[in-house]
């Protein structure tokens, strides 16, 4: 289904993997389905005013990294060492300008620390001290480390290195191992975006850096074809360059968006062991939400008549006007 040229169109995803439904009690996945929804009507805002594509997408990540049940800003995972280092990322499919931080902590949120980076560095990816001073220039808010860590994250941290200090086979769903957050957005002018922020993976070795930030793996926008986020395990995105063979596929191939995204999520990464997902949109408002796993945190909204849509395993999707 394509839409108007006019009618925007905003998807999110806020991570994939096995998310078993015994722990996912009706009052945790209302609770999902409430944190979709109202980051998809931050977003949504945006564009319904006339509001740019790559606005839209801030906005919807900022409101998924404000939200503790999602690994992305406040809620995210911790590394081994039991702190926390956040990659995110940002691409306007205007111009493919970009910007990225990777395994930073201290801005409340990452995705405003990869715009600053777009916006007022010559740079597209930082990490460091300098990405904090680039923060810090731009007048972003700064929290306190412990802010960011929830109980449930340090559940899951301890049960972890408790497990591999016993040598014990790793039985966790994925949903407790990582997640992430993501949007596309095409605005009422046909331009698309994509933004993508996380907490990476539980336990992950400090210094780790995921496919988030690695434009053309978990990011990637482009107005001639399509803008991506994805999630899933990072190493093998970047090794698939997952999201930009999307766009190789649909520019050099004549593939549509659908055929595109699904071949590679069941063709590159299912073979060398990649479980994840991605949310995608193109230039005609068509979207693809593939995922090779028991399900993904997902949304969207799109149309005239603006239904929010929003599902976690494969069905049921929840409908709600905007
Ligand atoms: N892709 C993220 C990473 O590898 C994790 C995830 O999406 O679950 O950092």
């Amino acid at each position: 289904m394509s839409e108007a040229p006019t009618s925007p169109v905003l998807v999110l995803h806020g991570g994939a993997g096995t998310i078993p439904h015994a722990t996912l009690t009706p009052a945790r996945a209302d609770a999902y389905h409430a944190g979709i929804r109202a980051a998809l009507r931050a977003g949504y805002a945006v564009l319904a005013d006339g509001g740019a594509a790559l606005d839209a997408v801030v906005a919807t990540v900022m409101a998924l990294e404000d939200n503790p049940l999602f690994n992305a800003g406040r809620g995210a995972v911790y590394t081994s060492d039991a702190t926390h280092e956040m990659d995110a990322a940002l691409m306007d499919g205007r111009d493919r300008r970009a910007g990225a931080v990777a395994g930073i902590c201290g801005p409340k949120h990452p995705i405003l620390a990869a715009r600053a980076v777009m916006e007022r560095t010559p740079h597209v990816l930082m990490g460091g001290e300098g990405a904090m001073r680039v923060c810090r220039d731009a007048g972003l808010e700064f929290m306190d480390p412990a802010w960011f860590g929830t109980e449930a994250r340090l559940a899951a941290l301890k049960t972890e290195l408790a497990r591999r200090a016993s040598g014990a086979a790793d039985t966790r769903s994925d949903a407790d191992k990582h997640g992430t957050v993501g949007a596309v957005a095409r605005d009422c002018r046909g331009h698309l975006a994509a933004a993508t922020s996380t907490g990476g993976l539980t336990a992950k070795t400090p210094g780790r850096i995921g496919d988030t930030p690695v434009f053309g793996a978990g990011t990637w926008a482009d107005d001639a074809t399509c803008a991506i986020s994805a999630t899933g395990q990072g190493e093998l995105f970047i090794r698939t360059a997952a999201a930009h063979e999307i766009d190789a596929r649909m520019r050099w191939g004549g593939q549509s968006l659908e055929h595109a995204a699904t071949e590679v999520i069941e063709k590159l990464l299912a073979p060398i062991g990649g479980d994840g997902g991605l949310v995608a949109v193109d230039a005609q408002g068509n979207v693809a939400l593939p995922f090779n796993c028991a399900g993904m945190y997902r949304g969207y909204v799109r149309g005239a008549d603006a239904i929010l849509m929003s599902a976690i395993h494969r069905e049921p999707w929840r409908t709600e006007a905007a």
